[in-house]
């Protein structure tokens, strides 16, 4: 078999991409886009069955404010299906999945990146996952009301609240993947100890290759492994190469300001070219190979088992993407890679997306009906 054959035999998911926040800004989803990194034309060239659209908000917004958008985040991704009618559909089980695959129809599972929408109250909770939320990414970049952040310097609850233990309880009980990509390592541990059913990290990388607090440790891994889970490589390259981070960030951190001063002050030209000039300075800083994402699915292969390791983009979430893999259309590169590596047809497609289909049918089968 060729690389191409196992790539469309395959089931190919992708746990995380933050498509929703750019379906809001206004992205047309049904077009080639020039820019971003996902369009449903994208995810059907790159053989990809399956992606997880992250109903993502920001820990510096107020309670509704998140609620709010959160409802008009679904709203959008619900249109953008509905206009692809017989192209794309929502799906809420892994046989939804493997049913639109048979049928050569993509499938938009929902995630939710950062629980602040539900706010304190689990008939919320319960609410979202009517609509189709099958994962919660239990915070973001901030401690929330369920569980510290691996980004907060001061954290507020020393890993899960109390009202995260409800949080998970009930997810475990409907059938919801609790996600501990993001959240702190004490988090992380109260999470496994609290968890009734298996966990994704559903975009992270090894802290081992790259030192960053938004990676996790072999002996995280060991213990995701331990009781099931899976680790889902993320592809920013900033989480993938040290030295790269490096010069990234500070360039980053301008772009960041840069970008939020340009979408107060559209219209001012000044504040455009600065923009403009910090976008491309932080372009052109020489990015890492998508072979790279292959050595973190590789460490984590051998310190886990191929059972245990996935890929989850963060497309349309991260500023660059890595040398080769511009957007989710190149998503075979990485099938080519493996198979040039030497991984067995079996091993990669466990890593494309059956392992994180195993969790999943856990997490369905272990709720209660
Ligand atoms: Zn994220």
């Amino acid at each position: 078999m060729t690389a191409q054959q196992l790539h469309n035999e395959a089931f190919v998911l992708d746990s995380h991409c933050d498509t929703p926040s750019r379906i809001l800004e206004g992205r047309n989803m049904s077009v080639r886009n020039r820019d971003g990194h996902v369009d449903f034309p994208r995810m059907k060239e790159g053989g990809v069955d399956a992606s997880f659209f992250a109903i993502y908000t920001s820990n510096f917004l107020e309670n509704d404010e998140c609620t709010r958008k959160a409802f008009q985040m679904i709203a959008s991704v619900y249109d953008a299906i509905d206009d692809n009618y017989g192209e794309v559909a929502l799906a809420k089980t892994v046989n939804d999945a493997r049913n639109l695959k048979a049928k050569g129809v993509s499938a938009v599972f929902l995630g939710m990146e950062n629980g602040a929408p539900f706010q304190r109250d689990l008939r919320l909770l319960r609410l979202f996952y009517r609509l189709g939320i099958r994962y919660v990414t239990l915070t973001h970049a901030g401690n929330n009301e369920i569980c510290d952040s691996c980004a907060a310097v001061e954290k507020k609850w020393g890993g899960v609240s109390p009202f995260g233990r409800e949080v998970i309880s009930e997810m475990n009980r409907l059938g919801m993947i609790v996600d501990v990509s993001h959240i702190s390592d004490d988090s992380f541990y109260d999470v496994l100890k609290y968890s009734r059913a298996p966990v994704v990290a559903t975009h992270s990388c090894c802290r081992a290759l790259a030192n960053h607090p938004r990676n996790m440790t072999d002996r995280m891994i060991k213990d995701l492994a331990a009781v099931g889970g899976v680790i889902q490589i993320n592809f920013y390259p900033a989480f993938l190469n040290d030295s790269y981070a490096e010069k990234f960030w500070p360039l980053c951190d301008a772009f960041d300001a840069a970008e939020t001063d340009f979408k107060k002050n559209p219209g001012d030209s000044a504040v455009r070219s600065s923009y403009e000039k910090a976008k491309k300075e932080m372009e052109a800083l020489k990015r890492p190979s998508y072979k790279v994402i292959i050595d973190h699915v590789e460490h984590a292969v051998n310190i886990a088992g191929p059972e245990h390791v996935g890929l989850g983009s963060d497309f349309d979430g991260i500023e660059t993407c890595p040398e080769g893999l511009e957007d989710i259309s190149r998503m075979e590169m990485l099938t080519e890679e493996m198979f040039s590596r030497g991984f067995s047809e079996h091993d990669i497609k466990l890593i494309l997306g059956e392992n994180f289909l195993r969790v999943f049918s856990e997490v369905e089968n272990l709720a209660i009906k």
